[in-house]
């Protein structure tokens, strides 16, 4: 007899006597994931990585945590507090439309202690997004809805159904339809893209040449701009509280977000983004903040991130997941996040021209509590650094780490 065969009988003949069953039963090799070069620890005290949110929702989370709320719902609980808020124009309540004049909402989370994660994308007529895509994590056997189905489902469970676009951003709507520019490209990543072209003296300048954050020698440019908007926005019958919100959110649409990424003193982790994208974006847009491993990624094991800014080049990288995994090799926080932001950088071949339409800020958070907020480029304004907030016991308000000095240009690049 052959052995192969002799072999198969044998083989036969144990499954008979079940004894092949009990070697089945071996556990299995430990996950590829588990093979840690690095163990983080738990902190002594709870932390909260997050942007400014000029609200106490920042504390009123870390309280949460120290009565020893779940770190899903501490996060929740800031993500809602700006979603109810219809002055803050990127979240929620508020939100900026979509070119269309409607809101679509993106958000996710992940539950570190479960290992779970839930999203929904381009969500109208729902102002709590994280709890939606909360509810997809919890409920469903699903990770993303999106659309006027992930609309239906929200309102399945329970969650009330409303026009999201208050009546100042639809008035700040309108002046972008009349004088602001769209999405429709070519792209900053496309070979057909062009630097824009500088109107000639005395002409209204380009927005897009108009720095998002000016520094004097542009003042003249902003000047021009800002008076021939708010013309416009006058003539529109948009009221004087208004005019020059609208005027700047038509020069530089906001980019905000709000992610949020929580840690116990047991190790728990959990993060949530929640936005409502790009203002003007064109329907059915879907950014990086619904994206599990770009705008929000929770190891339980890792570190938790998130990020704000310019949705597609996050997604080109993977934000939040590179970030992750950066640390799961023993990067600090802020080599991680300095990592993903170099990759977005060598997408564009270190081109400066074109990175200064981008913007990103990375929030992190690692297992033992250690923290970082890392942007593209340094600086807001005239100089003042870009920011993120940290609660680890004191809630304070820190300058962010960065990549390259200096401000970044209108990001909307044509
Ligand atoms: N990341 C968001 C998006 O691309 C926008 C933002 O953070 O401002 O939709």
């Amino acid at each position: 007899m052959s052995t192969s065969r002799r072999d198969f009988l044998s083989r036969t003949a144990l499954l008979a006597a079940g004894v092949a069953g009990s070697a089945a039963a071996q556990p299995p090799e430990p996950a590829h994931g588990n093979n840690l070069p690095v163990a983080y620890s738990p902190p002594k005290k709870p932390v909260i990585i997050t942007r400014e949110t000029g609200d106490n929702s920042v504390a009123e989370a870390y309280a949460l945590l120290e009565g020893g709320a779940d770190t899903l719902d501490a996060a929740l609980h800031i993500c809602q507090a700006r979603e109810d808020d219809p002055n803050d124009h990127s979240v929620g309540l508020g939100g900026l439309p979509n070119e269309d004049g409607i809101v679509e909402l993106d958000a996710s989370v992940m539950h570190g202690p479960t290992r779970r994660a839930g999203s929904v994308a381009a969500l109208p007529n729902i102002r709590h997004a994280a709890r939606v895509a909360e509810t997809v994590m919890r409920r469903t056997a699903h990770v993303m809805i999106v659309g006027n189905n992930a609309e239906q489902f929200a309102v399945d469970e329970g969650f009330p159904k409303e026009n999201l676009l208050t009546d100042d951003a639809r008035k700040i709507w309108l002046l972008w339809k009349e004088h602001g520019i769209g999405w429709w490209g070519p792209g900053l990543d496309s070979p057909d893209w062009k630097p824009p072209i500088a109107a000639p003296p005395g002409a209204i300048p380009h927005a897009a040449l108009i720095p998002r954050h000016p520094t004097t020698e542009h003042l003249p440019a902003v000047e021009a701009r800002m008076r021939y908007l708010s013309e416009r926005a006058d003539r529109m019958g948009i009221p004087a509280r208004l005019r020059v919100e609208a005027v700047l959110q038509v020069m530089w649409p906001t980019t905000g977000t709000i992610h949020v990424s929580a840690l116990n003193t047991k190790g728990e982790l959990s993060g949530a983004t929640t936005t409502s994208g790009l203002a003007w974006k064109i329907p059915g847009r879907v950014g990086d903040s619904p994206i599990i491993g770009a705008g929000c990624y929770t190891d339980q094991d890792i570190g938790s991130a998130g990020a704000t800014g310019n949705g597609e080049e996050n997604i080109k990288v993977v934000g939040a997941h590179t970030i992750i995994d950066q640390m799961r090799q023993g990067a600090t926080p802020k080599e991680a996040g300095l990592e993903a932001l170099r990759r977005i950088a060598r997408n564009y071949n270190n081109d400066m021209t074109k990175l200064r339409y981008l913007d990103m800020i990375y929030y992190i958070v690692r297992r033992d509590g250690a923290y970082a907020g890392v942007s593209l480029w340094s600086t807001r304004g005239t100089g003042s650094q870009k920011k993120f907030v940290v609660h680890d016991g004191t809630l304070r308000t820190e300058p962010c780490d960065y990549l390259f000095e200096g401000n970044t240009l209108s990001i909307h690049p044509f």
